[in-house]
């Protein structure tokens, strides 16, 4: 009998936060499913904290952008030559 392979990792994305168009609401962080945004701890230039990817896990599902209420405020990229 064949052995069933997985594939080898999840297609991949990563995300971009525009920190001066960025008011900190947290939607995006609320509702990404691997929970890879968090709220940064710096403030931008209209004194709010900011969200920010922890730089590893997004899988460009592209939530957070529907999310967040500003635009502009955050961008997805989805890898397509990931497996
Ligand atoms: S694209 Fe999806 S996985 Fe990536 S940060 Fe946004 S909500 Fe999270
Ligand atoms: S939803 Fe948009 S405005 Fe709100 S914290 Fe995320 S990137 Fe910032």
């Amino acid at each position: 009998m064949d052995e069933v392979k997985a594939p080898k990792s999840r297609p991949a994305g990563r995300v971009e936060v525009r920190v001066d168009e960025c008011k900190g609401c947290c939607y995006c962080i609320e509702q990404c499913p691997p929970k890879v945004l968090v709220l940064g701890t710096t403030l931008n230039r209209m004194g709010y904290r900011t969200a920010k990817y922890v730089g590893e896990g997004c899988t460009g599902c592209g939530i957070c952008f529907y999310a967040c209420p500003e635009p502009g405020a955050i961008t997805v990229y989805k890898d397509k030559t990931a497996v």
